[in-house]
């Protein structure tokens, strides 16, 4: 289960502040030492971690003015509060273009799960927003890339446009928009390559794809588990071609949850979906606050 290391140990926390009359700058120290620590057990980034500890002592140092709730339950919603501004505060919609297709496009390093992220998303997209997708095969240095988007098309009965492996992403991209306008499709999600690490080309290649059209949304899709790697590439990929959003997937197998803090902060872009699972009905939206309850129990 995600966050079940940092939940644990913030709730040990929290039961021992919870029930207290009147909260000391000591009783606070010792809690945000706690805190700090969870945190970075948690595999949160440093600097987060210190920004973090600090916004939240100075709120709590001195709440014991406060009448409407007791001061101990003030403290720890001080917290939730501060942790769900760190993970963006608000939940971050969809934009869709105000003039169809919206295109999405869909980056990130191989194995991150941008393939079956593509086809999770075209399906909420249908049962939610009831558009009409079309997927977009733009890997074309992975033939099984393909195949595997295929095989999701076929699964969901939606429509994937490939012209194989020997046809330029840019060509592929820029066909599949005209096709999007004889077929009515609304909504055009790119599958673009991937690569083990991130390299000019490949941010070169995204470029070209971008400078087509503009999307709407340009969604790097990272693994969780992978934890400050994954803020890492957040912040290369935001710096090289600019993204809308994140989609950190496989927090169904995160018990830490670092990256789930870390990323809006340090690469100042919003965690829009996360992925819970292998199956295509397992994409979320994210709702920050949700996630601090979560947390916090
Ligand atoms: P790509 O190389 O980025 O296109 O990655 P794939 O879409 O092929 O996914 C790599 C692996 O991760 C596959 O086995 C997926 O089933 C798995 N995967 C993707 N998203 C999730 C998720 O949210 N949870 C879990 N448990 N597995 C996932």
């Amino acid at each position: 289960m995600a966050f079940e290391g940092l939940a644990e140990r913030l709730q040990g926390t929290i039961q021992r502040i919870k029930g207290k009359g009147k909260v000391s700058e000591a009783d606070v120290k010792e809690m945000m030492r706690e805190v700090r620590f969870a945190l970075i057990e948690a595999d949160v980034n440093l600097k987060v971690v210190k920004e973090f500890v600090k916004k939240v002592s100075e709120r709590a140092v001195g709440v014991d003015v406060m009448k409407s709730l007791t001061p101990g339950q003030q403290v720890i919603k001080i917290v939730k509060d501060e942790l769900t501004e760190l993970m963006g505060g608000e939940q971050s919609p969809i934009q869709f273009a105000k003039k169809p297709p919206t295109v999405i496009m869909m980056v990130g390093l191989q194995g991150a799960g941008k393939t079956t992220t593509t086809g999770k998303l075209a399906n909420i997209l249908r049962k939610k927003y009831n558009r009409n997708p079309l997927l977009v095969a733009a890997d074309i240095y992975r033939p099984a890339a393909i195949q595997q988007l295929q095989t999701i098309g076929k699964q969901l009965s939606l429509p994937v446009f490939s012209l194989g492996t020997d046809v330029s992403p840019v060509e592929i991209v820029r066909q599949a928009l005209e096709k999007s306008k004889e077929d009515h499709n609304d909504v055009i999600i790119i599958d673009t390559a991937g690569r083990l690490h991130i390299d000019e080309d490949l941010m070169q290649e995204l470029k070209d794809i971008r400078a087509l059209k503009e999307p709407d949304e340009v969604f790097l899709v990272v693994d969780s588990m992978t934890g400050q790697d994954a803020v890492n590439v957040a912040q290369s990929f935001n710096e090289s071609i600019g993204i809308t959003g994140v989609v950190l997937t496989k927090l169904d197998g995160d018990t830490r949850g670092g990256a789930a803090l870390s990323i809006r902060s340090v690469a100042q872009k919003p965690i829009k979906f996360v992925g819970m699972g292998e199956k295509m009905d397992a994409l979320e939206p994210f709702h920050p606050e949700r996630m601090a309850s979560r947390i916090l129990g």
